[in-house]
């Protein structure tokens, strides 16, 4: 019998399975197909990442620094407003190498993972978990003090362990071109309605162009639209889906969800690189798999942590469907140096940003 059995190998799995393994668990951790693909992710994240990663990770996955963003009311070629720090805010990565990168620190550790293992059902009981895997031998089962559902936005477990489902699941596309871009902006347009159409520069690896929206948007006719008007070609399109608004349980008695399975992410960005692996941190140090009220202690943990950033997210996330005459005036008295932190929206609220504010005004 296993300590933990972790479903779905991406970054908060990854990191869940080697922290748990750290602290004296026998993890095994099932992906059903080949780590980190298929990629659906712009791997567009805070400098925090580092703090995640082990020897060599940034001179691998790195591809470009990032400064600023390039808000846009309208299309490519519209007025931009520019926020930006005079420093490194952001990096962009290799999204697959990350999921590798990860998955061999927790194989490093001593966690027991395997890829090609489809998990096709859970069932819980008062003392264990048992999951039906579906891999190269056939079906296999393994038991488990618990189970940890870490397989994204529509994820089995949580359907199995009958938890309640995030508010609301967006849909993502994106596709890349393949001129080489070192440029230390991103651009973002508020064309999508109730989300938003990016531009990001990917050093040698070229630039990605992707567009995120709710159910009922005609997502791929506004994405035709962006890269029409940067008038590019692009090619390796893909897609995913993109949870905001965490349901208000992701713990059972044996078992309990992490990173976009529980909506984990940035309700403006829709980012969950961090958001996951933070909360995969907290689920590590609070939960005894035998003992399972300590599932309670990870679902304050986890929410203490985000719940007031994730708050304010959904405010900021507004602000994308104001009438544009709105958003103009807004983003003109607001653009130029800022102090917020991408990850922490709360920070607006900080020292440092009122500061950047005051001397913007100055100049
Ligand atoms: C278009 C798009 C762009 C994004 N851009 C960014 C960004 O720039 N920055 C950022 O921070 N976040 C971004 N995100 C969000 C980010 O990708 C997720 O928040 C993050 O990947 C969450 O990790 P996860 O492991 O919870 O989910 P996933 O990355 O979806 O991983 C779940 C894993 O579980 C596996 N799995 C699923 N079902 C099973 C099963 N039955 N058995 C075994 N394994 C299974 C999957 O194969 C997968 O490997 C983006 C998302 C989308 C859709």
């Amino acid at each position: 019998m296993y300590d933990f059995v972790v479903v779905g190998v991406g970054p908060p799995g990854a990191r869940f399975a080697r922290r748990a393994v750290e602290n004296g668990h026998d993890v095994l951790a099932l992906e059903k197909g080949s780590i980190g693909e298929p990629l659906a992710c712009s791997g567009h994240v805070s400098t925090d990442i580092w703090e995640f990663t082990g020897a060599g990770a940034r001179e691998d996955l790195l591809q470009n620094e990032v400064r600023g963003a390039r808000f846009h009311v309208d299309g490519p070629g519209s007025d931009a407003y520019p926020f930006y720090k005079d420093e490194v805010v952001s990096n962009v990565i290799d999204r697959v190498g990350l999921d590798r990168h990860l998955a061999d620190l927790a194989r490093d550790a001593g966690a027991d993972v395997r890829d090609e293992h489809t998990v096709t059902a859970v069932r819980e009981s008062t003392d264990s978990v048992e999951v039906d895997a579906s891999g190269p031998d056939g079906i296999e089962t393994f038991e488990a003090k618990m189970v940890a559902g870490c397989d994204g936005p529509r994820s089995r477990v949580r359907d199995a362990l009958s938890l309640p489902e995030p508010d609301e699941l967006l849909h993502g596309v994106l596709a890349f071109s393949d001129e080489a871009d070192h440029e230390d902006f991103v651009d973002v347009h508020l064309t999508a309605p109730r989300f938003f159409a990016w531009r990001i520069p990917r050093g040698d690896a070229g630039v990605e162009y992707g567009l995120a929206a709710p159910p009922g948007v005609q997502v791929n006719k506004h994405f035709e639209e962006l890269v029409d008007g940067y008038e590019v070609d692009v090619s390796h399109r893909c897609s995913g889906a993109i949870p905001i608004g965490p349901p208000d349980r992701v713990t059972t008695r044996r078992g309990f969800l992490l990173g976009d399975a529980a909506a984990q992410t940035k309700p403006f960005t829709g980012g969950g690189i961090l958001y996951s692996m933070t909360c995969a941190d907290h689920a590590a140090r609070e939960i005894d798999p035998d003992r399972p009220t300590t599932l309670a202690a990870y679902e304050h943990a986890w929410r203490d942590e985000l719940e007031r950033e994730q708050r304010l997210g959904h405010l900021i996330r507004r602000a994308y469907s104001l009438p544009e005459p709105v958003q103009r005036i807004g983003l003109g008295a607001l653009s130029g140096e800022i102090g917020v932190h991408m990850d922490r929206p709360t920070s607006a609220f900080s020292l440092e940003h009122v500061q950047a504010m005051v001397s913007s005004l100055r100049r």
